[in-house]
């Protein structure tokens, strides 16, 4: 699903599949992605269950923040169909948002104006979800131990398939929420 309108690149799962059986380095940090993904999901949903709908929607915003700007061409709706909420829950907290000085809102379009005070007002899990990438990706490298644990990974079973790369001290950040407001 696409959540913001934007310019994508496509390309086939063949190519797809032909590059990572020649570039080692590009397979690592396709493996590298899948897994930053799917911890990002686990903690979406242990969010989704503990957190208060301001401090989601604050992550929310800060995360859309980072891809596309301060300006945010969202109704209240999609949000609302984002987070997994009634529209209602989202009127009110954009409207709180709003009176304290953090976004205005107009038709279809969402204005962040104080970006510390929502990071401040967000839950821990956008802070979470960005040191676990700074740790996967920072670098800029794939390192040879990283490569060769994918590679072994790949003689024990079919090639893409049933590889967990964990380089020590990496593992991905175990979902913890605790409640805020
Ligand atoms: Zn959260």
């Amino acid at each position: 699903m696409v959540q913001v309108a934007g310019v994508a690149s496509v390309i086939s799962s063949d190519r797809i599949r032909e590059a990572a059986v020649k570039f080692p380095s590009f397979r690592v940090l396709l493996i590298k992605y899948e897994e930053f993904l799917f911890s990002q999901v686990q903690q979406t949903a242990a969010c989704n269950a503990v957190h208060k709908v301001q401090a989601r929607a604050c992550s929310w915003l800060l995360r859309m923040q980072d891809l596309v700007g301060v300006d945010l061409p969202l109704t209240q709706e999609f949000l609302a169909q984002m987070m997994g909420v009634r529209r209602t829950s989202v009127t009110e907290v954009a409207g709180d948002l709003q009176k304290a000085g953090m976004i205005t809102y107009g038709r279809g379009q969402i204005h962040i104006v104080d970006l510390k005070q929502i990071r401040h007002s967000a839950c821990e899990c956008d802070e979470d979800i960005r040191s676990h990438y700074r740790r996967m990706f920072d670098s800029g490298r794939v390192s040879k131990n990283e490569i060769s644990l994918v590679d072994e990974g790949r003689r024990s079973s079919s090639p893409m398939k049933g590889r967990k790369p964990q380089p020590a001290g990496r593992e991905p950040p175990r979902p913890k929420c605790r409640d805020h407001n």
